[in-house]
């Protein structure tokens, strides 16, 4: 089955490389694509205010200091959590 797109040569006819390519250059091409991944990531994170305590806090989710979440209190944050030594079977 052969579907399209696929390249139909076998692996001995594939063009080879003429020339030894330079550390420099694939080093040089490593770091285009680096600094072209670094910009599309900058500034990824979207901060957003949180509408009860005004704090910045990550979209779409809830308030690390109040607690909220559309509204609602979702964390608890009077309650204190103890710490799970143990797992019961
Ligand atoms: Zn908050």
């Amino acid at each position: 089955m052969v579907r399209c797109g696929e390249s139909q040569l076998p692996m001995a006819k594939r063009s080879t490389p003429k020339k030894q390519q330079a550390n420099s250059q694939s080093s040089r091409r490593y770091k285009a694509f680096q600094n072209k991944a670094r910009k599309r990531l900058l500034n990824t994170t979207s901060l957003s205010k949180c509408p009860k305590c005004k704090e910045d806090k990550l979209a779409h989710t809830a308030c690390p200091t109040c607690g909220t979440y559309k509204g609602r209190s979702v964390i608890d944050k009077d309650k204190e959590v103890e710490k799970i030594t143990k797992v019961k079977a």
